[in-house]
């Protein structure tokens, strides 16, 4: 984690919690990303127990105001003095789904900062997909962010003719995670997509996706994406996520007819 001088320079800063973990029985150490793009960690003296002082316990799709203590006891994980909730955002919370997608956004972004060495500021980003659901555009904001991370890792798939016969596809089409392509769906098995679905991907991937609006997505169009987006980022770059597991359950719980299939695309 890097660290840079803003966790001490005084005053409170934005930040989205990232991941809390367990100190003993009633602290935590609570990780931070703050709205200069830093990725901080702080000590969190009887979290636990102090429902005063941390009321909110940290609830992860919220926007905070964070201080940390000036005096660092010889190391760099610092003391949080002070973390007030700025916003929350219950609804993802409402629904377990959407907590886990918010979940998954948040390893994504810690492990990716960890593994990959990517050093982008994701927290406007981040703060963006937050108020998304504000509208009720949560799960498509989700995708999007998904999208536009293929992007920015330069790992974006051929969605445009038919892998294996080279020709136009108009119509519903077969995602393979493995091979970056989409196929006719009597040319080759794989996770379908809807044309809408398609065209939502295609549009985030192509350079005009933040002048025009987004085709707006059926729930059947965004569960097809949920079996295709985080699967092929993760593939492609590598990186296997704690949350995705359950989110892999839900997609394939929807998509009856790929579930026995997935281990082959
Ligand atoms: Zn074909």
């Amino acid at each position: 984690m890097c660290f840079q001088s803003d966790a001490g320079r005084g005053g409170p800063v934005k930040a989205l919690v990232i991941r809390k973990r367990d100190f003993g029985e009633s602290d935590l150490i609570v990780e931070f990303l703050c709205e200069t793009g830093a990725l901080h960690s702080g000590f969190a003296a009887s979290a636990k127990r102090s429902r005063r002082r941390f009321p909110h316990q940290f609830f992860l799709p919220a926007i905070y105001n964070v201080e940390w203590t000036r005096s660092a006891q010889g190391g760099q994980l610092k003391r949080i003095a002070s973390c007030e909730l700025d916003q929350a955002f219950p609804k993802i919370a409402d629904h377990i789904e959407d907590y886990a997608r918010w979940a998954s956004l948040l390893e994504w972004m810690a492990r990716s900062h960890d593994e990959l060495g990517q050093s982008l500021n994701y927290f406007e980003a981040l703060c963006g997909v937050l108020h998304s659901s504000e509208s009720n555009q949560f799960h498509t904001a989700y995708h999007r962010f998904l999208i536009e991370e293929m992007r920015r890792h330069g790992v974006n798939p051929d969605l445009k003719d038919c892998g294996s016969c080279h020709k136009a596809i108009h119509a519903e089409s077969n995602f393979s995670v493995l091979e970056a392509k989409v196929f006719h769906t009597d040319c080759r098995p794989g996770w379908r997509l809807t044309l809408k679905a398609r065209d939502f991907f295609c549009h985030v991937l192509s350079d005009e996706s933040r002048i025009e609006d987004p085709p707006f997505l059926s729930t059947e169009d965004l569960q097809c994406l949920d079996a295709t987006t985080l699967a092929f980022l993760t593939t492609q770059l590598g990186l296997e996520l704690k949350s995705q597991n359950f989110l892999r359950q839900i997609a394939e719980s929807s998509l009856p007819t790929a579930r026995d299939q997935s281990a082959s695309f």
